[in-house]
């Protein structure tokens, strides 16, 4: 692994001292910008190389005097970015921009000067590198979703604003020794979470390898050195059985008039440190450490070394990946395996053309096809398609936490390969379920998705899809999808969709409850209903900034505000005539659905078929008094009036419904019971069949020592069926005359 080169660091530092000095030119910087220029003449050959000398020397004026904190001339910085653009080989745009990327963020240059200088792409691609380092935010998830997506923005616009970016990172990557410990590991933490992952996605394989041990080195140095101390070790160990591996694939390719190169190497510590983690094993059990690369001229010669090597050495089941036939998403090819090699040692191959190689390596970059003033003519529209897909999610999601961690899933595809039944592949990451499969292919298929066959077999939505699933989804129209599908699926697509059919859904609920909830407080207040004309509401909706009535009914029945304030205003003598009047009459009950809207079991005043459920806290059964209260965007709550929690919800009288119990039969409500017994024989037979003798049911009973009392008696918890209140407290009674029971409670 490459040693970070000690050049200066990150920080921008000008001198401070009163007088400019003349600022004599440093000999590093003309070597450094001499070499640049080398690397641009050879692998641009013909092209006009003077913008890099202008840019160079309006560098060097702007940024004289300034210096890293190592000491160093602030401008070793920018050619350095523009060296590791040179080696990408990007276009001259690029190299210029990596030269000028900091003159206007850190000097007195503006965009218009440099447009004027170097025309509209340099122009649009400084002023976007400048605008991704003026970023600040105040949450680490805030900053690092906000900076995302701004990048994100930013790649759309024009790919080699990322390039720079990643350039820019990766060179302060190298020189972070020289800040303070606590901004090594921030910016480290960063390179890790967002930059790596940012150069994966482009296929940056190079970049991504170096941004990813050096982000390891400093968010943990101690694991970082163990790992490197014994990679050493096994290097010495093993160096002799490496050269041995590659001179029998090289005997081996050649008795085949295979053409190839062949790198035998290590693993790098940071991909060796994920799968320890991942896998919890020591280093000495990580069996494919070595690690064998074969560079040929063809994809047939590709297979053909493959079938060579598994011809005298026996495959590794399970280790055979086809990239080649199935490209990553982000265009990866290469064949791999792993084989039992010689003297029984396993080792990792990766076969590729070297066309496939240099997309390995450089990505995005490698397929640059870029000229001069055709914009966006990028060659690879796959990445874009993804870039604008990832834009799209990005805009419909609001919370930076969650798309921190959908973005996480897709930008670390370790992907899964499945099938549809007719034989086309669809590409899902890891952990993958059914759902993300549905929502994959078409958003309706999601939508109406009620369960899925893989391999010919029903599995639940919750299976984990597997390399070569055959996936088939069934479906059912005028299904929607539930709030548990969201920890169910893992891509941001799926996620997406069921989130807005979910908002959709709530809204719909919303709209009805405010609807009603008006009409209601309407009669209520002694308001005449019937004379207030759509006009009228809507004017009112206006007036609070909603464009339609449904928006003001959404906003009632989210309890935004109450339904008084609105009446206040549509009808204001009314609402006034009604408060001179005597003590507030209740309002006359009406029926609503239960929670499941199965049993009609509790009706509410003025309002049919809305929402209602039971609240938890108090859990209230048949013949207890209930009050209801409208919740937010939930429906309406019933609490028993003696709930501790009613106090403090009903200080919002407005939200306040008058609901009452429905006369059917059959229905039972579950309640829990507490016994406190002394240590009896018999005393559970003798309970379970009063509790019967009741006509209740017990659907659980467990009993406990009494650990505070320590003198054998118990703590019997259980679950009762009953059907009403009276019910329960001939239960309670019974249970009560017991002999031996000393007390019992009803908990919730
Ligand atoms: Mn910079």
């Amino acid at each position: 692994m490459s040693q970070p080169a000690k050049l200066s660091d990150l920080s921008k530092n000008p001198s401070t001292s009163g007088t400019i000095p003349s600022a004599p030119v440093e000999p590093v910087l003309d070597q450094l910008f001499q070499a640049l220029l080398d690397k641009f003449e050879r692998t641009h050959p013909g092209e006009d190389s003077s913008p890099l000398t202008a840019a160079y020397q309006l560098a060097l004026r702007m940024h004289a005097g300034q210096k890293r904190q190592s000491g160093e001339p602030y401008l070793v910085h920018p050619l350095e970015v523009a060296h590791i653009l040179a080696d990408m080989t990007t276009d001259r745009t690029c190299l210029v921009t990596g030269i000028l990327h900091d003159v206007v963020e850190d000097t007195g240059v503006t965009i218009e000067e440099v447009r004027k200088q170097f025309g509209d792409d340099v122009a649009a691609c400084v002023d976007g590198v400048t605008k991704l380092a003026k970023l600040k935010f105040y949450s680490r998830e805030e900053r690092q979703a906000e900076s995302v997506r701004k990048m994100l923005l930013a790649m759309v616009k024009d790919i080699r604003v990322v390039l720079v970016k990643l350039a820019d990172r990766l060179h302060n990557m190298r020189t972070l020794g020289a800040l303070p410990r606590d901004r090594q590991e921030r910016i480290a933490q960063e390179t890790l979470e967002i930059y790596a992952p940012i150069a994966h996605r482009l296929g940056m394989g190079k970049v991504r390898a170096e941004l990813e041990d050096l982000g390891f080195q400093y968010t943990d140095p101690q694991a970082f050195g163990e790992i490197l101390d014994a990679i050493e070790s096994k290097r010495k160990a093993n160096q002799g059985l490496l050269d041995e591996i590659r001179s029998a694939v090289e005997v081996k390719l050649r008795r085949e008039d295979i053409p190839a190169r062949i790198e035998a190497r290590l693993k790098r510590p940071y991909s060796i440190w994920q799968k320890l983690k991942r896998q919890k094993i020591s280093i000495d059990q990580v069996y494919d450490l070595l690690a064998v690369r074969i560079i040929t001229d063809s994809v047939k010669n590709c297979y053909a070394a493959l079938g060579t090597l598994h011809g005298d050495w026996h495959p590794i089941p399970g280790r055979i990946k086809d990239f080649i036939a199935i490209p990553r998403p982000n265009l990866y090819q290469s064949l791999h395996t792993s084989v039992i090699g010689p003297g029984g040692q396993p080792f990792e191959v990766q076969i590729r053309t070297e066309e496939m190689h240099r997309i390995a390596e450089d990505g995005i970059a490698a397929h640059w096809k870029y000229k001069e003033g055709h914009k966006h003519a990028m060659a690879d529209e796959q990445q874009i398609a993804w870039l604008r897909q990832l834009v799209e999610w990005q805009r419909e999601m609001h919370d930076p936490g969650e798309f921190m961690s959908t973005l996480k899933v897709d930008l670390y595809p370790e992907e899964v390969y499945t099938f549809t039944p007719k034989g086309k592949v669809i590409v899902l990451p890891r952990e993958a379920t059914p759902i993300d499969f549905a929502y994959a292919i078409h958003t309706e298929v999601g939508n109406l998705c009620v369960g899925a066959k893989v391999n010919g077999r029903i599995v639940p939505l919750k299976y984990t899809l597997k390399n070569g699933d055959v996936v088939d989804i069934l479906t059912q129209s005028g299904h929607l999808p539930s709030k548990d599908w969201l920890s169910i699926a893992k891509t941001s697509k799926a996620r997406n969709k069921i989130k807005a059919v979910i908002n959709t859904t709530e809204r719909a609920k919303a709209v009805e409850i405010g609807e009603k909830y008006l009409e209601k407080e309407a009669r209520r207040l002694g308001v005449q209903w019937k004379k207030v004309t759509r006009e009228q509401v809507l004017s009112v909706a206006n007036e609070y900034g909603f464009p339609k009535m449904e928006d003001l009914h959404a906003a009632l029945g989210y309890g935004k505000f109450s339904a008084r304030q609105v009446l206040i205003k549509l009808a204001p003598e009314q609402v006034e005539a009604y408060d001179r009047a005597s003590a507030p009459a209740e309002p006359a009950p009406t029926v609503i659905r239960d929670d499941d809207n199965k049993d009609l079991v509790i009706k509410v005043k003025g309002i049919d078929d809305v929402m209602v459920y039971r609240a938890k806290c108090c859990n209230p059964i048949r013949g207890e008094q209930i009050v209801g209260y409208i919740t937010r965007g939930k429906g309406v709550a019933v609490h028993a009036v003696n709930c501790t929690n009613v106090q403090n919800l009903m200080y919002e009288v407005e939200r306040k419904i008058v609901v009452e119990w429905v006369r059917t039969t059959d229905d039972t409500f579950a309640v829990r019971l507490t016994a406190y017994a002394d240590d009896r024989p018999g005393i559970l037979s003798h309970l379970t069949s009063v509790v019967f003798h009741e006509g209740s049911n017990i659907k659980a009973l467990e009993a406990q020592p009494d650990e505070q009392r320590a003198d054998g008696s118990a703590i019997i918890t259980m679950l009762l069926d009953v059907k009403d209140k009276k019910q329960l407290e001939r239960v309670v009674a019974a249970i009560r005359r017991i002999s031996g029971i000393r007390d019992v409670e009803r908990v919730n």
